[in-house]
């Protein structure tokens, strides 16, 4: 079923467009100290090369804000554009001032409310962020995190919901505080002067069915853009799957403009794995497309030999691979599909289904592999040669269906 997106304001970070119809934003943050200038700039390339639209990182001491317009520059001199915000706690109103140049540098400031004003009666703090982000007429995203959620906030809606003849339970009161905590923020944002589409706002917690319906209810009640994540989503398959269902519940109902998953690497682990895993959720829901995509079976007692798998991973390796290529010389090889099956149960039927598909033979099956394109049986491979086989056929096909056509000169 087609999503329909929500109807957002656009906000433009820097040429990025975030919003409205516009595709929604895959977005990463470094894990390297700031300060440490030539890690952060790596890391930053990397992310964006694996595709990462948005790039943020900590500033959150002296050191960091003073390294942020050298990196910055050294991230443009290697040709990566882009946009680098900067995720402010606690100082970010002392660093901002200070350092002008940081602030001129970034393309967006995240500021955290729940601690940007701690202990405070006033929104001073908040109101200074918001004056940097006029000057330097840069947008801001307004991030609550229900693990530094505004304690004043909260006490005070559960002390006025305590007197109520039938009080809510704590949890919801807990959910609504984040999603008013957000809305007042981004409403004295704006009475401080800072545009409307000069926001985004975010109201992440750990928790899926908290965040669906935190993100429900501030969905319904205002039109910025929504920066989505699970916050601490946790390691390994747990972070996937779990940001995966959060996500996918809210992108589905057309909620989200730009998305971010916060998975906790291994130690030494490859901080991209997120930027691929946004990728793959915005593309398992037809909503983006980023890299060809290889359908395969689990396989069964009928695959006992590993040859099925080693193939699976070989194609997804090699379209991979290739893709930095392609995507500059051959327009809309990312919504190839490419079925790989393990055997001829469902295997020419899935096939049949993709543009180029390949069912190996199973355990005591006769030894061949029917290759289907464009639904017809194009050619049945044997022998030891299968997977080159196969690439070539699917070279050949990339080549004659998407190769960019580049205009003629009379
Ligand atoms: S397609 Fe064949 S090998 Fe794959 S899971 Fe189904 S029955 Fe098993």
């Amino acid at each position: 079923m087609p999503v329909t997106r929500r109807k957002s304001v656009v906000c433009d970070v820097d040429g990025v467009l975030v919003g409205g119809h516009h595709p929604i934003v895959v977005q990463s943050m470094t894990n390297t100290d700031t300060a440490d200038a030539a890690s952060t700039v790596q890391q930053t390339i990397a992310l964006a090369k694996a595709g990462s639209e948005l790039v943020r990182v900590t500033v959150n001491h002296d050191k960091a804000a003073q390294a942020v317009p050298e990196f910055v520059a050294a991230v443009r001199d290697a040709g990566v554009t882009v946009p680098i915000v900067g995720d402010f706690h606690y100082n970010g109103h002392l660093l901002l001032k200070k350092y002008p140049d940081c602030a001129r540098a970034l393309a967006k400031y995240r500021i955290n409310p729940g601690n940007v004003d701690i202990g405070k009666q006033k929104e001073d703090n908040f109101r200074t962020m918001i004056e940097c982000a006029i000057e330097y007429g840069k947008p801001v995203r307004i991030g609550v995190n229900w693990g530094s959620l505004d304690q004043n906030l909260l006490t005070r809606m559960m002390d006025e919901n305590a007197k109520l003849a039938e009080p809510k339970d704590a949890p919801e009161v807990m959910r609504e505080a984040i999603v008013v905590s957000a809305l007042r923020s981004a409403e004295a944002a704006e009475r401080f002067g800072l545009p409307h589409d000069r926001i985004i706002l975010s109201a992440k917690v750990s928790n899926v069915q908290d965040l669906t319906a935190v993100y429900e209810s501030l969905a319904a009640r205002c039109d910025y853009p929504l920066h989505l994540g699970l916050t601490e989503a946790g390691m390994g398959t747990k972070g996937v799957v779990a940001s995966a269902a959060a996500l996918g519940i809210l992108l589905q109902q057309g909620i989200g403009d730009t998305i971010r998953v916060s998975l906790t690497p291994r130690p030494g682990g490859d901080r991209t794995e997120e930027v691929r895993v946004s990728q793959q959720i915005l593309q398992s829901l037809d909503l983006r497309s980023f890299t060809p995509q290889v359908t395969a079976c689990p396989g069964c007692g009928r695959t006992t030999s590993t040859f099925f798998q080693e193939m699976a991973e070989e194609i997804q390796n090699y379209l991979r691979d290739q893709m930095p290529v392609w995507r500059e010389t051959h327009t809309g090889v990312e919504d190839l599909k490419v079925a790989v099956m393990g055997c001829v149960v469902n295997g020419p039927g899935e096939s049949k289904h993709a543009h180029l598909g390949i069912s190996l033979p199973g355990t005591f099956e006769e030894p061949k592999a029917p290759v289907y394109v464009d639904g017809r049986l194009l050619r049945t491979l044997k022998g030891d040669h299968i997977v080159a086989e196969f690439i070539t056929i699917l070279n050949e096909y990339i080549e004659s269906n998407y190769t960019r056509q580049t205009a003629s000169v009379s």
